[in-house]
């Protein structure tokens, strides 16, 4: 069986001839997790500059130094689709981290709401699970990850030109949009549900669309997961031609 080439995020610029030290993490998964010795060929991307071949050089005690070859892929940019969603359990919100990294959204946007029973998150740790989840599903960029923010603060700094489509359940909402361009975010509730005044503030926001994901009442990340589907085939954060 022919062994797969590891891919790694690298925070350091990429051009053939550069030379880069891995992580110690990186360099303990390459050298004892999937025992490559010197000269195991590898890919990398830094989320700028596209992706490259490259070759583990020398690794020893823990280092690993690694040599960047021929570029593989230029770099594209993900669609602009952000993912706003309120702090759920911590596997649930592990889960919503990896997916939405699969599915390529550019942000994740962690919102607490009234109903959250969570405020805070483990940021080295979601930012682990993207950075895997985006080793491995070939894109070439990591989502931004931003702190947990309030719902109405959120919603007051709001940046102009940038839909906001809330997933509401049982409200007469229209399903996903067959076509929208342009910068745009998906806003999913907490597992307790928007509060009324939550609700009232995303009917009153001009840059809200209230969504409906169908006549279930799905589970947070299976919303998330199948709203970000829904918009992405739409077009959503594409660039919009008017
Ligand atoms: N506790 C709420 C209830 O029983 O009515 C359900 C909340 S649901 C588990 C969590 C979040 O997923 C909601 O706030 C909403 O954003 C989203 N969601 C779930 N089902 C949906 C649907 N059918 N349409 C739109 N959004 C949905």
């Amino acid at each position: 069986m022919v062994a797969s080439i590891p891919r790694l995020f690298v925070d350091a610029p990429l051009a053939a001839g550069a030379e880069i030290a891995a992580t110690e993490a990186q360099a303990h998964y390459l050298v004892h997790v999937l025992r490559r010795a010197a000269d195991s060929p590898l890919l990398l991307f830094n989320g700028q500059d596209g992706e490259f071949h490259a070759r583990l050089l020398h690794a020893a005690r823990g280092k690993a130094r690694i040599g960047v070859e021929a570029q593989t892929r230029l770099q594209i940019a993900e669609p602009d689709l952000w993912l706003v969603f309120a702090l759920l359990k911590r596997d649930a919100t592990d889960l919503v981290v990896q997916k939405a990294t699969e599915l390529g959204a550019a942000a994740l946007l962690p919102v607490i709401t009234r109903h959250t029973n969570a405020e805070r998150t483990n940021p080295a740790r979601l930012t682990a699970i993207a950075t895997e989840a985006a080793e491995q599903c070939e894109r070439l960029s990591v989502p931004v990850l931003h702190a947990p923010q309030k719902l109405p603060e959120l919603l007051a700094a709001w940046p102009a030109g940038r839909r906001i489509f809330a997933a509401v359940e049982r409200r007469a909402a229209p399903a996903a949009p067959a076509r929208h361009a342009g910068p745009a975010a998906l806003l999913i509730g907490p597992e307790g549900g928007f509060a009324p005044a939550e609700l009232d503030a995303l009917h009153a926001h001009p840059l809200v669309t209230q969504m409906s994901l169908g006549p279930r009442i799905l589970r947070a990340e299976t919303a998330a997961i199948a709203g970000l589907a829904l918009l992405l085939a739409a077009g959503a954060g594409t660039p919009d031609p008017s």
